[in-house]
């Protein structure tokens, strides 16, 4: 879960695995280290909190020179966040420093091991396993002893390892946690993500899982798990640099919420050719399925909670979502009938691989709807659409989940299309607001000046309870995981209609209550929990459309949007509050791109 970066060549490294580092801190930032091969040996600094401090205490890499260099930036798995458990580890003997994310799940069977045969430990991650491995199994060659240790080690890893006795190569081994190659001139890398690698080269080999790489400052050589070399295909970084910056905006988030418009715009224009939508690479045929199962985490879990409607509603076809931590362990009815939607941002949700390769198992084809090009997803999937979102960094997801929704919702008109459940005029109606949906955004974002007014008000609360009925849920359920992520205030979303079944106990003076209605068909009911929870002294802020007067009189305060058609609405209705949230964390002093306790890609279990 965390963010590893390699460099060797002929500048210094240090700053370079800095600069690195800085744009990897969003998947993990507790502590940071680096490690540089210096004539013959090698000098390890490390801090707990973040990069700024490292580099602080490095004089920006300047302490540290040499040029061949790992570095890391840590999400804690085992052991607490401090200077002792911070990576680089180093061997007992000095010769060996490694990186590493992930989790070695047979650490403890190895650590007594170890400790048996008089190693000594130094920190309470399962890390350190590796770097006392990699001593133990040199015996002058370290892509053997590369070899020896990787096949002791159970669990999901991506290394980077130095021995100073080999001070001009480096290698990065990838099991099951993401590791990408960044292929330069004079100069090779490595990186948890593109992001890191961006502004050196474009060039990038993408490592699957079970091999590992031997990088000189001249070259790359790929081997598979049983150490045969071969050739990788090398491939373009499409993503500029800008992109993967704050371009102005004081925090990433909030860029990402500006830039959805453009984003969803992105996701569906390439989509939308001749008056319909064509999904380029899908030979599903849908006839055959009789169930689709939606899987994921966290907002992207709640994307599909919002787009089985619009999927249901089109296709005809009932859609079951699962919590893909769940779906994983519990044996599912799944067959060749059914049609797996599995959704992740960074395509390397350790969950969500797990509960894919399960249903795979059971015969089921998988449609992966995924943001970072050749992540694992995208390689492990039957089809893959990726949502062209660009690099999202804070590590609340806005831009990921609208995406996401836009590619549901794409696929929910795709198969109306194929199944012919809709006709011809239907679906060029429904087609007509799914083109609209940027501009619908972009008017959401326009048409609320008063947020941050709003935000004064609300901040203060201990909880909030975000309530809706069908779609408007589907809202709530994201609007109040925004809330909780960023400004650690505690959220509940509530169907509207089950709150008088028990948690209207907890509704007393002065509780927020945010109400959405923009779904006109079931608008009425709603208001009727609107006015129940008001009669205990609820403060009701409602989201609704400006026309909506009964709504207005009745709330204490209004967030606007524009009219959307109730199935795409989501898109549309959730962008106020990711910028409401946004602004009550703001107002609370959090550290709003990367909340506590909270990592990006989440590839640990
Ligand atoms: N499991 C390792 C640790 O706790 C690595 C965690 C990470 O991926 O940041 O140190």
């Amino acid at each position: 879960m965390c963010g590893i970066v390699g460099y060797i060549g002929m500048q210094n490294a240090a700053p370079i695995l800095l600069e690195g580092l800085k744009k990897l801190e969003y998947r993990g930032y507790d502590s940071a280290g680096i490690a540089v091969m210096q004539n013959g040996s090698i000098a390890v600094s490390k801090v707990t909190g973040r990069i700024a401090a490292l580099a602080e205490k490095t004089e920006h890499g300047s302490l540290l020179p040499g040029t061949v260099g790992i570095g890391h930036t840590r999400w804690a798995t085992h052991g607490a966040p401090t200077d002792a458990n911070a990576h680089p580890h180093t061997s007992n003997d000095g010769r060996f420093a490694v990186v590493h994310n992930g989790i070695i799940e047979n650490y403890l069977e190895l650590r007594k091991e170890l400790m048996e045969k008089g190693y000594h430990f130094d920190s309470e991650t399962d890390t350190e396993v590796v770097v006392h491995l990699m001593e133990m199994y040199y015996q002058g060659d370290l892509k053997q002893a590369v070899m020896r240790t990787s096949a002791r080690l159970c669990g999901s890893y991506a290394l980077g390892i130095l021995c100073s006795d080999e001070p001009n190569r480096m290698f990065a081994v990838r099991e099951a946690s993401p590791l990408i190659l960044g292929v330069g001139v004079g100069e090779n890398f490595f990186a948890s993500d593109v992001t890191a690698l961006v502004a050196y080269t474009r060039n990038a080999i993408y490592l699957d899982d079970g091999e590992f790489a031997e990088l000189t400052p001249d070259g790359i050589q790929v081997y598979d798990c049983t150490g045969q070399p071969f050739r990788k295909k090398v491939s373009r970084i499409s993503w500029d640099i800008q992109a993967a910056e704050k371009g102005g905006y004081e925090h990433f988030m909030r860029k990402e919420i500006m830039e959805q418009p453009r984003a969803v715009k992105a996701t569906m224009a390439p989509r939308l050719k001749d008056g319909q939508v064509v999904l380029d690479d899908m030979e599903i045929d849908l006839h055959g399925i009789r169930k689709i199962v939606i899987t994921a985490c966290g907002s992207a879990y709640y994307a599909g909670c919002a787009a089985k409607y619009a999927i249901e509603k089109l296709c005809h076809i009932p859609v079951q979502i699962e919590l893909a931590s769940e779906l994983r362990y519990s044996d599912p009815l799944i067959d060749a009938t059914t049609l797996l939607i599995v959704l992740s941002q960074s395509g390397e949700t350790a969950d969500t691989i797990a509960a894919m390769k399960e249903c795979q198992s059971h015969g089921a084809k998988a449609l992966a709807i995924v943001n970072v090009v050749g992540s694992t997803i995208a390689k492990l999937a039957d089809y893959c659409l990726y949502t062209w979102a660009g690099p999202e960094i804070a590590v609340a997801t806005t831009k990921g989940y609208t995406t996401q929704l836009t590619a549901l919702y794409l696929f929910a008109l795709y198969g109306a299309k194929e199944l012919r459940t809709v006709d011809e005029a239907e679906y060029q109606k429904k087609l007509q607001v799914l083109k609209a949906l940027p501009k619908l955004m972009q008017q959401a974002l326009d048409m609320n000046p008063n947020l941050e007014q709003l935000a004064k008000k609300y901040h203060r609360a201990h909880s909030m309870f975000f309530i809706g009925r069908n779609t408007d849920y589907a809202v709530a359920l994201e609007g109040a995981l925004k809330m909780k992520e960023i400004s650690y205030i505690h959220a509940e979303s509530y169907a509207a209609g089950e709150l008088k079944h028990g948690t209207i106990a907890l509704i007393s003076e002065g509780q927020p209550v945010i109400a959405l209605c923009c779904n006109d068909a079931i608008t009425e009911k709603t208001m009727s929990n609107i006015v129940e929870v008001k009669a205990r002294g609820a403060e009701v802020l409602a989201v609704a459309c400006r026309d909506n007067q009964k709504i207005v009189s009745l709330a204490d305060d209004m967030i606007f949007v524009p009219k959307v058609e109730p199935l795409f609405s989501a898109a549309v209705e959730i962008v106020p509050l990711q910028l409401l949230a946004y602004y009550v964390a703001r107002e609370n002093g959090c550290d709003i791109d990367k909340p506590k306790n909270l990592a990006k890609s989440v590839t640990v279990e």
